[in-house]
């Protein structure tokens, strides 16, 4: 049996490099807990990478990838780069193209509100009090974004642009299988957005979903179109455990999701393919605004490895380790300053490293 987990860490720009190094820390403390020896080698990505070799993604890069267990990806992206050609750019240039090479079609995004941090949400007390507790499943490489044809034809006083939204059956049966076995770990619930009273491919969805949902007798599934579902998400969140979307319908609600918590800062998220890879990184971006100054929030990264611990390490118990600590730090009532409004009374607030320590101090 293969004894090494080879791990890709690919910090990027912003605050990735701040928040990297603080799931590192973790993952030195952690490692004596798994039982595999973790070989760990760092790749340019994003726009340094563009700096150094002038591209996004360089070789050097996706062959460091291909020859991993896992990727952990910090972020990417900053006005600095923002002069370059839509597809040379960070994002299209370097994340996308990681996404499409190892298919990675399935996008958990776990949205959770700790106890300590209910004055963040920007719902009502007496709503976001009922506790907030999902993981919206998105179907990521297929649908609307990838569809063909697409385009604008450009024609007198009558130009006119087009996508087109496709979905064959086995990507609708693989992502569902997917949140089937992750309801199957949680409340058992889960809740399928689509738009079937109106669009073909939604009532495709539906029955594809409802056939899957066959294979797994335990698990009580729902379907809800997407302008229901916005709604619902405000006026009784805690309803939900697993919201399964496809790929448009998931890029809005998972953002919906990650603002009932309160703070981008703390939500991660892992992308994944049929064969256990995954690509794991922070729900936010580069946040070019506060990079170099020590007060980014930590935490979206260390769950971020945490993600990564438990899917493609498969090690649960060691992934409940961190996220233990995380509560236990939050209790202590240490916070980063995105994590601090003007109703949150007697807190420390303190740097990235300080943040990346104290959770490292409380892992027991
Ligand atoms: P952003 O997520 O970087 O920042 C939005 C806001 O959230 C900012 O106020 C930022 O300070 C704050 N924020 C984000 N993460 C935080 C953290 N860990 N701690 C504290 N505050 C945090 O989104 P943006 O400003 O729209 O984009 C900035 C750059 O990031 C752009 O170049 C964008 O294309 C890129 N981007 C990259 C990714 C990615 O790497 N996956 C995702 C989204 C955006």
């Amino acid at each position: 049996m293969n004894n090494m987990f080879k791990l890709a860490v690919l910090p990027g720009d912003g605050i990735g490099p701040e928040v990297m190094r603080q799931a590192l820390k973790i993952l030195n403390k952690i490692k004596k807990y798994l039982n595999k020896k973790i070989i760990i080698n760092t790749y340019q990505v994003g726009g340094t990478a563009i700096n150094t070799f002038g591209n996004a993604l360089p070789e050097e890069t996706l062959h460091g990838c291909e020859e991993s267990d896992a990727i952990l990806f910090g972020s990417i992206g900053g006005p600095e780069w923002d002069y370059l050609p839509l597809e040379k750019r960070p994002e299209q240039g370097s994340l996308l193209k990681l996404r499409k090479h190892f298919n990675l079609f399935a996008n958990l995004r776990p949205a959770y509100i700790y106890d300590n941090l209910y004055s963040l949400s920007p719902l009502k007390n007496i709503i976001i009090r009922k506790g907030f507790d999902v993981v919206c499943v998105r179907e990521l490489t297929g649908g609307i974004y990838f569809g063909e044809p697409k385009g604008v034809q450009y024609q007198p006083n009558n130009t006119y642009a087009f996508d087109t939204e496709i979905y064959y059956e086995y990507e609708i049966e693989r992502i569902a299988k997917i949140a089937f076995n992750l309801a199957v770990k949680r409340k058992k619930k889960i809740c399928s957005i689509d738009k079937a009273n109106v669009l073909y491919t939604s009532v495709l969805w539906r029955r594809v979903i409802n056939k899957i949902s066959q294979m797994y007798d335990e698990v009580t599934l729902q379907h809800m179109y997407i302008d229901n579902a916005v709604m619902q998400l405000m006026k009784n969140p805690s309803q939900f455990d697993v919201i399964l979307c496809p790929n448009l319908f998931g890029d809005i609600i998972s953002d919906q999701c990650a603002m009932i918590t309160g703070s981008i800062g703390n939500l991660p998220s892992a992308s994944l393919n049929n064969k256990n890879f995954g690509l794991y990184e922070p729900a936010g971006g580069s946040a070019p605004n506060i990079a170099g100054k020590n007060i980014a929030n930590p935490i979206a990264q260390i769950l971020s490895l945490s993600m990564l611990i438990e899917y493609s390490l498969q090690n649960s118990v060691v992934a409940q380790k961190i996220n233990n600590a995380i509560i236990q730090t939050l209790a202590q009532g240490y916070r980063t300053k995105d994590l601090v409004n003007q109703n949150t009374q007697l807190l420390n607030i303190v740097t990235t490293e300080e943040m990346g320590t104290l959770i490292t101090q409380n892992i027991i």
